[in-house]
């Protein structure tokens, strides 16, 4: 099968890992790393690269899955320094925040690097069923010209704006909005316990009416009810993008007072969860504390 580009992909963690494997089964043999192995973890018919400057070197374009905003910084400053380069362009799946997002196209413009900011939604079982949603923002160009890669590792891409951070924006308010689904779900059916209420019942009822949410359909079914807490989405990372949301929203002056609590509520969850399941918030808020 004709490829134009080479794809490389580095961060094969909780969702690069299923992501880099889509788009191997679909054809692409990228060239995969992670700082912790990549042998051990380049997916079948991918092919492990011995650094960042090794996949600068033999692929076209970079796909980055990585935890955070200085990774990604960091990631970015070896593509560039990489001699030789065949990269032009990074496609960051990362949520890394606007200000972190809009720092990297920068760079990335002053290396000739085309920049896309694509952070993605789903989870990882999302990432596994190739279900997760992609949103875009830089040059529309630039995501026509990657859409069939795209493709192969999500079921919705959208290009949301043209500018680097917007892909973040977009990311930041759907993850405000589940991760208060999400707690609020718990608050909702500890409080239906302690009435003596049954929690598949409960989960039942709301799952046909209108407390429904992704969260009550999805992860409480999924991973509370039967007590596998296993989303593959730790509670320090929703603590992270609750604070990046926290940020943004003083930056933009809109309405915050919502954003603020669940923000706080999540950092108080992480503190005691660590980098267990953000699911585990059912357990967090059941356990009584001092106020
Ligand atoms: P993860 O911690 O499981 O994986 C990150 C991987 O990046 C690790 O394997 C790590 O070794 C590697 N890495 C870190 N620094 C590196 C470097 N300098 N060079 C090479 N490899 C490096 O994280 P994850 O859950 O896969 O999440 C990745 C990104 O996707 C994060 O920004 C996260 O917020 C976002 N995200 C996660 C989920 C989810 O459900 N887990 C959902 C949507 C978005």
């Amino acid at each position: 099968m004709k490829r134009p580009n080479h794809y490389g992909f580095i961060g094969l963690g909780r969702m690069g890992g299923p992501m880099a494997a889509n788009l191997a089964k679909a054809g692409f043999a990228p060239a995969v790393f992670d700082k912790a192995g990549a042998a051990e973890r380049a997916p079948p018919g991918s092919e492990a690269a011995a650094s960042v400057a090794g996949i600068a070197g033999r692929c076209d374009a970079i796909f980055l899955s990585l935890p955070a905003g200085p990774d990604v910084h960091a990631v970015l400053t070896e593509i560039a320094a990489a001699k030789p380069r065949r990269a032009t362009t990074v496609i960051d799946l990362s949520t890394i925040g606007i200000p972190a997002a809009e720092e990297a196209a920068r760079r990335a413009a002053a290396a000739g690097l085309g920049w896309l900011d694509a952070p993605v939604s789903g989870g990882r079982a999302g990432a596994i069923a190739a279900t997760i949603a992609v949103m875009c923002a830089g040059p529309r160009a630039l995501v026509e010209a990657h859409r069939p890669a795209f493709a192969a590792m999500a079921k919705n891409v959208f290009h949301v704006g043209e500018h680097a951070g917007q892909g973040q924006a977009l990311k930041l308010l759907n993850n405000f909005l589940s991760a208060t689904a999400t707690a609020a779900t718990a608050e909702a059916l500890l409080f239906g316990r302690a009435q003596g209420l049954d929690l598949k019942t409960m989960l039942e009822v709301v799952n046909v009416s209108t407390g429904a949410s992704a969260a009550s359909q999805g992860k409480y079914v999924r991973n509370v009810l039967p007590g596998t807490f296993d989303s593959g989405f730790g509670a320090d990372q929703m603590a992270k993008d609750q604070a990046l949301y926290r940020e943004a929203l003083a930056r933009a002056g809109t309405a915050g007072a919502i954003g603020n609590d669940v923000a706080q509520l999540w950092q108080d969850a992480a503190r005691a969860l660590g980098a267990g399941d953000h699911t585990r918030v059912f357990e967090f808020l059941a356990t009584p504390r001092k106020s």
